[in-house]
């Protein structure tokens, strides 16, 4: 059966940039840096594009929602392997519900068997848009996925949980987010690049997806976490210990 595979890619600021904080806290400035997608929608590109390399996917469809410089992030998708691409474009500044909502009504016009998120976006952390998209499907998950096997009409999914892993069954259609361990996801190669560029990318807004995207959480404040203090040295372990017994608080 036709396996359509919908990978959704956010456009972050690239993970090797130290990002600062505003001086009115507002938010973090994000002016002139280097954009790149988010690492884990790397992986789950990678595993979109394996999955096609096995015979089992048929097509992999990327979508990014955001503003119109996506595409970039569409088109690194696309050089990696991704048939074609969707931005859903918007000024707005987007939250996990508003993109689960957008999500959601793309899922509805494509119908595809599997979409593959991210387990996180490194720019929020937010951690819940697969889920949300799930509850408004009312498709299975299997959130931090280190390995995925396609079985028939099902997902076997080994999530990372914490002390140990757990392996789930997932009848298809079903969300799958990735977490470190699924693979390594490749580059690009020039050649790839240059394909990419012919490959089409749809331009769609909410309002033609019937999706409200107004934010619904309000920053309240960004503030940098506190700067460490620098250590001291003591001349001995009875000083060390004193100092444990006296200095030494627990933060
Ligand atoms: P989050 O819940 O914000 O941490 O993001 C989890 C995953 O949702 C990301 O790894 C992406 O796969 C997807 N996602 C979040 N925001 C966007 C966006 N604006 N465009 C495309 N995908 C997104």
């Amino acid at each position: 059966m036709a396996m359509k595979v919908l990978v959704p890619v956010k456009r972050v600021v690239d993970f090797n940039v130290k990002v600062r904080v505003k001086t009115d806290g507002s938010g973090v400035e994000t002016t002139g840096l280097k954009m790149s997608m988010n690492p884990f929608d790397e992986i789950a590109v990678e595993e979109a594009i394996r999955l096609k390399e096995k015979g089992l996917a048929t097509e992999i469809v990327a979508v990014s929602l955001g503003v119109a410089a996506c595409s970039e992030t569409l088109r690194t998708a696309l050089a990696m392997g991704a048939d074609r691409g969707i931005l859903v474009e918007t000024e707005v500044e987007l939250q996990p519900l508003a993109v689960a909502k957008l999500l959601k009504a793309v899922a509805e016009r494509e119908a595809p068997r599997l979409v593959i998120l991210g387990k996180q976006a490194i720019d929020d952390d937010m951690n819940a848009t697969g889920q949300m998209l799930a509850a408004l499907l009312g498709w299975p998950q299997g959130t931090f996925a280190s390995r995925l096997l396609i079985d028939g009409d099902g997902a076997v999914v080994t999530r990372e949980v914490d002390g140990g892993l757990e392996t789930v069954s997932l009848a298809l259609p079903a969300v799958v987010t990735t977490d470190l361990r699924l693979n390594e996801p490749r580059y690009a190669s020039l050649p790839n690049i240059m394909k990419a560029r012919r490959k089409p990318i749809e331009t769609l807004t909410p309002a033609a997806l019937g999706v409200d995207p107004t934010p619904r959480l309000t920053l309240v404040s960004v503030a940098e976490p506190p700067h460490r203090q620098a250590g001291r040295k003591v001349g001995s372990v009875a000083e060390l210990v004193e100092k444990l017994r006296t200095e030494a608080k627990v933060i």
